[in-house]
């Protein structure tokens, strides 16, 4: 469904005070170099890496924040880029992303009703009725129960969890296909954290969205990912099967990754065995 093919983002590095440093000028940050994917509905493609190692990036290209300097992105066989300049409206009814800071993400000012019911405004939706009801349904789906409880809050009487969810409700209430969510549970506490991952989950199974799920860690990839992708300085170094990768990963980086982990809870992640967990070292 979701087709990557030689993704590419250079970027004039030279930009601010940096450029005035001898040796900067004109230099170019490969960000993504060369990348290439694929993620079938209702399937989640873990892409982890260090920061920096070019995932952000990616994920803005994916969903038309960014232009790649080359590559095609194709979504169910059209052109990404063609598809966004010929209807925008369209695009982003079948393209969405989640971000790490859900309160950044939320305008102060307007309350749950109106930040989740937006996008269907701005596809032109006039049926007030119709917009409450959606906003409803996907209030209850993401847990924000009973949603009128939470319809006429503020993001800032919400606890860091809660907004996620408002953020992911505005997310899938345009019934979109294809979701990137950005470390969506970065700055999450712990105990918040696993309720929303299994929530991203759910929800790729349930409606069959194609997931591109963004970390910096391992740690949560087996409780949502299908696949791993590992990113490291603008390439993808090694993809497979969560499980593959993670019990017999076949990269020094993802070794080192995987040393990595702060949990080794095992209901979460296959623990490496001890000779690669040495290797790693
Ligand atoms: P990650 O999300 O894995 O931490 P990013 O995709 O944010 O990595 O960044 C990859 C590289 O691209 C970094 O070196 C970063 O400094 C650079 N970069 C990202 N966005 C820009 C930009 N808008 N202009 C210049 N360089 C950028
Ligand atoms: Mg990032």
């Amino acid at each position: 469904m979701i087709d990557v093919r030689d993704l590419t983002k250079h970027y004039a590095a030279a930009a601010g005070l940096r450029s005035l440093l001898p040796g900067r000028r004109g230099q170019v940050t490969r960000a993504v170099e060369g990348v290439s994917f694929d993620i079938g509905a209702g399937e989640v493609l873990g892409l982890v890496g260090e920061s920096g190692s070019g995932k952000s990036t990616t994920g803005r290209l994916l969903v038309g924040l960014e232009t790649p300097s080359s590559g095609t992105i194709r979504i169910d066989g059209t052109d990404s880029t063609v598809a966004r300049t010929r209807d925008k409206r369209a695009f982003h009814r079948q393209v969405q992303m989640i971000f790490q800071d859900p309160y950044g993400a939320l305008n102060p000012q307007h309350t749950v009703g109106e930040l989740v019911g937006r996008p269907l405004l701005y596809q032109g939706v006039r049926d007030r009725a119709k917009v409450a009801a959606s906003v409803r349904s996907v209030l209850a789906e993401v847990g924000l129960n009973p949603p009128e409880s939470h319809l006429d809050k503020h993001p800032h009487q919400l606890s860091g969890g809660q907004r996620q969810r408002v953020c992911i409700a505005r997310a899938i209430i345009l019934e979109p296909r294809f979701l990137v969510a950005d470390e969506p549970v970065s700055m999450l506490d712990v105990s918040i954290k696993w309720d929303i991952v299994r929530l991203l989950k759910r929800l790729a199974r349930d409606r069959g969205i194609a997931m591109l799920y963004i970390t910096h860690d391992l740690a949560t990839v087996g409780a949502v990912c299908d696949r791993l992708a590992i990113m490291y300085r603008g390439r993808i170094v090694e993809t497979g099967p969560v499980e593959a990768v993670l019990s017999a990963p076949s990269d020094a980086y993802t070794r080192t990754l995987i040393a990595a982990i702060p949990s080794a809870d095992p209901d979460i992640v296959r623990v490496p065995p001890p000779a690669l967990a040495q290797a790693a070292v």
